[in-house]
């Protein structure tokens, strides 16, 4: 019998129930690995100790990506299966607004049906090229065993920039290794993908990706080079980090006093 539940929009963790019913729903349809759901559940925890909102050094971590992405000459945008099932809109529209951007599909448990499943996904908010799904195109990342350790050779192996969302973390050092500047979003401050990226968004990612969207239009209209140079430079991730545990254990302080 198909258990159909409905959640109301006056629950207070409604924006969280949704995203679990769209990873669930993912599941179903072939985009999410079952390994994802866990993922998605450590994501929540880290989402309930910020008190599932974006904090300050979020924001200011958004405003240097935003920076990057748009001083690179070929930023590419990593959508896994947690990231299509969560926000494939968003992740398009991010691309849209940077318009050198590419997408790449890059699979931890990859299969040919999800990856195809998932350039379905995309393809359904406009976007027909996307990297990673000609298999005479991948080529290797050293040092990488996984099967992530392929990549397009016209995407991510070129590109100077990567923004890999919910990402692992032996491939973010692997690319870092490949003098590719990094920026993820990740929940958990203290994950190797956190702690090794250039930049880290501390954020559930469908609140990362709207304030990097705002970001990137302020700064199309208003930034100069210069100044988009000056505020990669003053952004200092283990800052952030640290800011995104403080923050943790402020919340866990007042709910023990
Ligand atoms: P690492 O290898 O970097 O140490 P990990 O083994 O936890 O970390 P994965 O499970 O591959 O890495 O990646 C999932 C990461 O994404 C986790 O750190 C999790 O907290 C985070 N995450 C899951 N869901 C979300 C979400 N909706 N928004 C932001 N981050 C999320």
């Amino acid at each position: 019998m198909k258990r159909e539940i409905t959640i109301p929009t006056s629950h207070p963790r409604f924006v969280s129930l949704m995203s679990r019913k769209k990873i669930v729903e993912g599941y179903k349809n072939g985009l999410v690995a079952l390994e994802g759901l866990i993922a998605h559940g450590r994501g929540e925890c880290f989402d309930y100790l910020i008190g599932e909102h974006s904090i300050e050094s979020a924001r200011s971590a958004a405003d240097a990506a935003a920076a990057q992405m748009l001083i690179s000459s070929y930023p590419i945008i990593s959508v896994n299966g947690n990231v299509a099932a969560l926000c494939s809109d968003l992740i398009c529209a991010l691309h849209r607004s940077i318009k050198k951007s590419m997408l790449e599909i890059n699979l931890f448990y990859y299969s040919k049906d999800r990856e195809s499943k998932i350039y379905s996904e995309l393809a359904k908010y406009g976007v027909s090229e996307v990297f990673g799904t000609n298999p005479e195109n991948l080529v290797k990342i050293p040092e990488l065993e996984s099967n992530r350790r392929l990549v397009d050779g016209d995407g991510i192996f070129r590109a100077d920039t990567v923004f890999v969302p919910l990402e692992d973390g032996d491939r973010t050092l692997a690319l870092r290794k490949m003098n590719k500047k990094i920026i993820t979003v990740d929940l958990n401050p203290i994950s190797r993908t956190s702690m090794t990226a250039d930049i880290t968004i501390v954020d559930n990612i469908i609140r990362a990706i709207p304030l990097l969207i705002d970001r990137i239009q302020y700064h199309q209209k208003n930034s100069t080079e210069r100044e988009l140079q000056r505020i990669i430079k003053s952004h200092d991730n283990k800052k952030g980090l640290q800011d995104a545990l403080l923050t943790m254990n402020k919340v866990r302080e007042n709910i023990i006093q």
